[in-house]
């Protein structure tokens, strides 16, 4: 396997150097583990001139150096990683640092106060927006996961059915995941159904399924770090004509943004391919969320498939496309599948099936 960190970090420092800032705290976990590989919960990663340094604490005395590897320098800190980092800064003073400010706390920003010349320069999603383009292991990694969940949900489908209740169905799917080998599940289930569906992100309740009614099912799993995020809607007995044309309608419109979406493309141009389709029915007031967002080591990062995005769309992204219709007392049908937007055009991750899923007719 190649490794992708030195072109990562090439990436990273050429992008601090068109900021004017030759060094980067690096406290977003995500961010930490894309740089390094490592995979802790505490960390610091300081990018600075010279080096780049890994601070972390004990419990990863052995794992932290074998993640990293050469990727940074490696420090464990026995009592106080802020005040290990104010000797690093003082050691090798930065002409200007910058700090992820959409993560650093308040409080940790006083930690760092007199420890640079100049305040911190606060920056938002600089790693982020590296982060958006995948390489190829990555795009394997979300592609696995997606097959794993895939098969999760092909093994408990036959236990939703007339009577049994959200949680239990949930309970199944995640307990199929694990055993799978998902890492974790990337957000809680959804599972949603009758008119429980009409809530785009309602918690999977006590509720008992009964027949007639569409189950809106949103999980995902998790390989090595990176995650896969879909949503089924299925039928419980047999659908009604209003089941039936809105259920074809959220299809049409997703297949319509899978297949045409392009890098290059603005997210506000993406969301439009769905959303059009969804708005020419009648149906744009309950198609109140954006089409979809980025995909990889977190469940939502950039890119925004969304009516305010006004950024063109990278090569390389892995996007979910999600369009849904919600009508507040009937319920409600999303359909979410994950895409690589590759040089010769969208390349389905998911397995794209999202003809209606008929159960217990
Ligand atoms: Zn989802
Ligand atoms: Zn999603």
């Amino acid at each position: 396997m190649v490794d992708h960190r030195p072109a990562r970090h090439a990436a990273l420092l050429a992008s601090l150097g068109a900021h004017d800032i030759d060094a980067l705290l690096v406290t977003h976990l995500p961010n930490v583990r894309w740089l390094t590989g490592f995979t802790g919960s505490s960390a610091l990663v300081l990018v600075g001139p010279h080096r780049t340094t890994l601070l972390t604490d004990f419990r990863y005395a052995t794992q932290a150096p074998q993640e990293v590897g050469g990727a940074a320098e490696v420090v464990i800190e026995r009592s106080n990683l802020w005040e290990r980092l104010r000797r690093l800064l003082a050691d090798d003073p930065p002409r200007a640092l910058a700090v992820e400010s959409h993560v650093l706390s308040v409080r940790d920003a006083a930690r760092l106060d007199g420890a640079v010349r100049q305040p911190p320069v606060p920056l938002v999603d600089l790693v982020e927006e590296l982060r958006q383009v995948k390489d190829d292991d990555e795009v394997a990694a979300i592609r696995s996961a997606a097959d794993l969940a895939q098969d999760a949900l092909a093994e408990i489908l036959p236990s939703i059915v007339a009577g049994a209740r959200e949680i239990d169905v949930a309970a199944r799917l995640e307990s199929a995941l694990r055993r799978r080998g998902s890492e974790w599940h990337p957000f809680p289930t959804i599972l949603a159904s009758g008119p429980r569906g009409a809530l785009p992100h309602g918690r999977t309740s006590t509720r008992a399924i009964s027949s007639g009614e569409l189950v809106v099912i949103d999980f995902g799993a998790q390989v090595d770090g990176y995650c896969s995020d879909i949503t089924r809607t299925v039928m419980v007995g047999r659908p009604d004509e209003r089941q039936r044309t809105v259920y074809d309608l959220v299809e049409q419109a997703q297949r319509r943004a899978r297949e045409g979406i392009r890098a290059g493309m603005t997210g506000k141009e993406a969301d439009a391919l769905a959303r059009d389709v969804i708005a020419s029915r009648g149906y744009g007031e309950a198609f109140g969320h954006s089409l979809g967002h980025g995909l990889g080591l977190e469940v939502h990062e950039a890119p925004r498939l969304a009516v305010t995005a006004e950024a063109p769309l990278p090569a390389g992204a892995v996007v979910t496309i999600e369009p849904g219709v919600y009508l507040p007392g009937w319920g409600g049908v999303r359909i979410e599948d994950d895409v690589w937007l590759g040089p010769d055009g969208p390349v389905l991750l998911t397995d794209g099936r999202t003809d209606l899923i008929i159960l217990g007719a």
